[in-house]
Parts: structure tokens; C-alpha cells; sequence
């Protein structure tokens, strides 16, 4: 019998459309042995390419760029981008290439990136190629993100390349191939407005708005509009990533999406003990990047973005910058009311009242000068008895003095008493915006080392079957649900490119 047919991907290419001189047309650079680590066959059916024909070896030749798809076009995007505040005029796709896109059966039009296939016109100097260590990292970053309900890119595949790359040292190589509602960042922008290229910055925006925005195609004012509304959507992902803990370690404008998706999983990191002015990025020596500078950095990346569309905000430029500033200044109390009704949600509260932010300020200076755990202390204040403090032990031990949890719980008993909601329906609710699992820095790390050192990827795909349910106990694996011990504990996180 003659095996099922499996159609290959049918790329569209509306980025490619968009012409000369916002990309590299080019092709991957073949590697010798590759084989699959990852294959993710739900995203796969989600976003209309076939999985058997993924899981094929005509699927292995695409993902490790040894042989596209007819109806791929590769192509390198350009764009610029503050790093750590410095503007770089161009940096672009130095390690990976755009293979087109598909739409998925919801309709949604999605990218289709392969991340370490070769060098690229914008390499820079660069190998264009990845070690397996960043591809482990991302692929667990991006499904660990995705399964907590945060807007991220997604992994559908790593391969380990049967190359080596090197870094400090030879490592095995890999590529990963990534999947993004958007690859335009503030970064691309940026490129085109600081050249003066205005007729390319409306091109772009015209293109993102129609792609991304298309409530707005039809309004007077849109590019205003649209401002406002990568300010607010930004300004939700930097309050859902600081809910869990999350820092995503290099915001520079050439690392924020456009559509407010996690992008670029570099040298992230989860904290652990809550401590608010961590930034575990090697290269962030003055914590710019810090946990609690989040929504600093993001206004301030959101401000770079704003000047390079102030030309098609208004003619007159003062008329355009006090109408930007009027759209940034949306960040604040957007970032404000999601981030607190976020503390409220992890509170167990279910509605906002006055006072409710004091709370949750105070269980987190506790936590910190108390070096709580972030992420047990939430999920196991679920579930507390909401009127006997006599069964608090299991939150109290993540207290150095556990006293100072039991003067706060007086204070959260009290607020809970307000809205008498039955304990079951609390824990409940908690339990599902309070993780039990995520990706712990120290569980990172050893899954890369395992990768690296061994070609071991079973910790990787342990971590992410678990990380891939992050609400659920699972106590078969409550060892990935403990903090590092001190031997573990990770001080700093590296791109590792
Ligand atoms: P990232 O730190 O991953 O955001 O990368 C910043 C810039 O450096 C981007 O333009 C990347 O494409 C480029 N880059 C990073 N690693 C490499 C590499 N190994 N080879 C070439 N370009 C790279
Ligand atoms: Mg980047």
C-alpha cells in the first residue's frame, strides 16, 4: 500500500512582498548529521504544517536547513536596535532565517524562522550558528512561557546538527526552528526612521497594522492608535512576566516584538527567592535588566518606537510628540491595574478594593527580606485554610522567621473574610494563575549541560512534558518543583550564542 501523501508546508510570504531593502534574500547553510531533539506536533497541527510530514526526513531537511521546501523563500531581516541604551544602526538576522509563513487552521498567519542556520549578510563577524546549549534554552523558555498562558514565540523543532560550534569551547551545534506571530521588532523601525527612510517606516507600519492591527485599518489616526496599542500590549506581557517571576534578561529594542510576544530567549531567568532588583544576564552587570526595571525599560523601549513613527503621527512635530507621549503615557496605569489585579488573582482575591495593593506590596518586602521562595509561597498560600492559621506551616517554613508570614496572614484573613468565598473555589482559582512549576534557572542549566556535555536531551523533554501542564502538582515530579539548593543555584545566565 502506498504510504499517506503528507503536503509539504505551503509558505506565503508577505514579508518577502514587502521588497527591497527590508531583507537579505538567502539560504541556510546545510549541516553534516543532523537529527531531531524536539518535535512539536500539536504546534505543528495548530499552525497548519502537516506533523507527520515535520516528523518525515523531508520535514528534518527544512528544520535543519539542509533542504527548504519548494515553497519556502529564506530571507535575513534587517533591523537596528538600542542595546543596553547604545544604538546600533544594524544588526538583522545574523543567525537565522525567515522561511515564510503559514496560516494555521484559526486562520492566524504565523512565521516560520529557523534560529542557527548559517551565517548571513548580517552576521557580523558571527558563525551564524547556534550551540546546542541556547537552542535547549529556548525551546524550553518559549513552551514553558506558552503553557503558562504568556504571548510568546513557540518552538516547533530543535536538531542537534552533528556539527560542532565554538564558543569558549567546541559544543555540539543545533537550530532551532521558531514559530512567531511576528518577527518585526521596535528594532526594525528603528532601522528604517534613524536612516530617514520615511516612505520604508510607513511601508512597515501599513504592513504590521494590516497583519497585526487590522482594527485599525480603517481609522483616521491609526498610526497613533497603533502606538497605543503596542503600549498596551506591552505593557500586559512585562506584568505577566513579573506574576511568575520572569526576566527576560536583554530588553533591548531589537528583542521586543512588535505584537507584545515574548521574543529572544537569551539569558532569562526565573527568580527564585523573591528578590526584585535580580538580573541574572552575565552582561548585564548593572542590572539594567533587573526584574523590578521591567516596565522602565519597556516605556523607555516603547519611547524609541514612538520617535520613529512621529512623522505619520502628524506633520508638525511638536503636534506629534505631545500625541506620542500621550499614547506612552497609557504604559503606567495599564501596567499598574494588570500587575495588581495579577497580585490580587495570586492573593486569592477576586475582586480589587482599596488597600488590596499595600497587601500584596507587603507579602512581597516580606518575601524579599525574608528570602521566600516567589513561586512556592503563592502556589502554596492556595491552600491555607482561609480561617485557621494553625495548618500555615507549609508556607511559613519558606520564611527565615516565619513570624513575619504569620503577621502578614492575619492581615490577607482578614481581606478574605470580605468576600467569603468558599475555600475550594479560592485554592481553585489560585492554583490556576499560581504555577507549581517553572522553569527553574538550576533546572535549566542542567538540562543544557546534559545536552552539551552527554548529547543527553531526556532532561530536556522531562522538563517540558512537566512544564507543559505548570498549574498541575504533578507530585511524581516534585523535584522540579523545589528551589535550587545552594550548591545549585545559578548566579548568572548567558546568551551563549
Ligand atoms: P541576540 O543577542 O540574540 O538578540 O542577538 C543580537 C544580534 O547578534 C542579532 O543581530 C543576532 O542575529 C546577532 N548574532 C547573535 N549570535 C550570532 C552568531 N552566532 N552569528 C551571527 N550573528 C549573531
Ligand atoms: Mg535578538
Amino acid at each position: 500500500m502506498d504510504a499517506p501523501s503528507r503536503p509539504s508546508p505551503d509558505f506565503k510570504h508577505s514579508f518577502h512582498a514587502l521588497g527591497e531593502g527590508f531583507f537579505a534574500p538567502h539560504k541556510p547553510m546545510p549541516v553534516k548529521a543532523p537529527e531531531f531533539i524536539m518535535l512539536n506536533r500539536d504546534l505543528a497541527d495548530q499552525i497548519g504544517m502537516e506533523s507527520d510530514w515535520l516528523a518525515s526526513p523531508e520535514g528534518l531537511a527544512m528544520v535543519s536547513g539542509n533542504r527548504l521546501p519548494a515553497s519556502a523563500r529564506s530571507l535575513a531581516m534587517v533591523y537596528g536596535g538600542h542595546q543596553f541604551g547604545h544604538w546600533v544602526p544594524r544588526l538583522g538576522d545574523g543567525r537565522a532565517l525567515l522561511l515564510g509563513e503559514l496560516i494555521g487552521h484559526d486562520g492566524i498567519r504565523r512565521d516560520v524562522q529557523l534560529k542557527g542556520s548559517g551565517p548571513t549578510p548580517y552576521s557580523r563577524g558571527g558563525d551564524g550558528r547556534s550551540s546546542i546549549g541556547p537552542v535547549v534554552r529556548e525551546y524550553l523558555g518559549s513552551e514553558a512561557m506558552a503553557a503558562l498562558g504568556i504571548p510568546t514565540t513557540r518552538s516547533l523543532a530543535a536538531v542537534s546538527t552533528g556539527e560542532e560550534v565554538f564558543r569558549d569551547r567546541p559544543e555540539p551545534g543545533g537550530i532551532l526552528c521558531r514559530v512567531a506571530t511576528s518577527h518585526v521588532r521596535i528594532g526594525t523601525f528603528e532601522y528604517f526612521a534613524r536612516r530617514g527612510d520615511d516612505r520604508r517606516v510607513a511601508v512597515l507600519a501599513d504592513y504590521v497594522i494590516d497583519r497585526h492591527f487590522q482594527e485599525l485599518i480603517a481609522c483616521e489616526g491609526r498610526y497613533l492608535d497603533f502606538l497605543k496599542q503596542v503600549t498596551e500590549r506591552t505593557a500586559d506581557l512585562v506584568a505577566q512576566w513579573m506574576l511568575v517571576g520572569f526576566i527576560h534578561g536583554v530588553m533591548n529594542t531589537d528583542n521586543l516584538s512588535i505584537v507584545g510576544e515574548t521574543i529572544d530567549y537569551g539569558p532569562f531567568g526565573y527568580l527564585d527567592a523573591f528578590d526584585p532588583t535580580t538580573a541574572y544576564s552575565y552582561i548585564d552587570r548593572r542590572g539594567r535588566y533587573a526584574w523590578n526595571r521591567q516596565p522602565m525599560i519597556a516605556q523607555w523601549n516603547l519611547s524609541r518606537l514612538a520617535e520613529s513613527l512621529l512623522g505619520l503621527i502628524d506633520e508638525n512635530e511638536s503636534a506629534a510628540v505631545s500625541r506620542a507621549n500621550q499614547a506612552l503615557d497609557h504604559f503606567k496605569p495599564r501596567f499598574e491595574s494588570r500587575f495588581h489585579a495579577g497580585l490580587n488573582a495570586k492573593m486569592g482575591l477576586a475582586d480589587v478594593r482599596p488597600g488590596d495593593a499595600e497587601l500584596a506590596m507587603d507579602l512581597l518586602e516580606r518575601m524579599h527580606a525574608q528570602q521566600a521562595d516567589m513561586t512556592l509561597t503563592f502556589r502554596r498560600l492556595g491552600c491555607l485554610d482561609s480561617c485557621d492559621a494553625g495548618r500555615d506551616q507549609s508556607v511559613r517554613e519558606l520564611f527565615n522567621e516565619p513570624e513575619s508570614f504569620d503577621a502578614w496572614a492575619i492581615d490577607w484573613r482578614q481581606r478574605l473574610a470580605v468576600e467569603n468565598r468558599p475555600d475550594a473555589d479560592r485554592c481553585k482559582a489560585m492554583n490556576a494563575v499560581n504555577p507549581a512549576f517553572i522553569l527553574r534557572n538550576h533546572l535549566a542549566q542542567q538540562a543544557v549541560d546534559a545536552a552539551i556535555e552527554k548529547l543527553d536531551f531526556e532532561p530536556m523533554r522531562r522538563l517540558n512534558r512537566v512544564l507543559g501542564r505548570p498549574y498541575e502538582d504533578q507530585p511524581e515530579h516534585a523535584d522540579l518543583a523545589r528551589p535550587p539548593r545552594p550548591e545549585e543555584r545559578v548566579l548568572h545566565t548567558f546568551c551563549g550564542t
